[in-house]
């Protein structure tokens, strides 16, 4: 028996080192590379990447 809480409790230590979980809706974050495109008064247009964490909180605003 011990033996088996020891592997349940690795078990849940590699999930925590694979994402961090939202303590708001419990939606393990995925990072993912966000381009931002900006339109500059000199008619160019600038792209801010950014990795963001996303969950269920912000993929609306992400994925649109
Ligand atoms: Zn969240």
């Amino acid at each position: 028996m011990a033996k088996q809480q020891d592997f349940a409790e690795k078990a849940k230590k590699g999930m925590a080192e694979k994402g961090s979980k939202c303590p708001k809706c419990g939606t393990v974050k995925v990072p993912m590379l966000y381009v931002q495109s900006t339109r500059s008064a000199h008619a160019s247009y600038r792209f801010n990447r950014q990795l963001v964490q996303v969950c269920k909180c912000n993929e609306k605003e992400i994925y649109g």
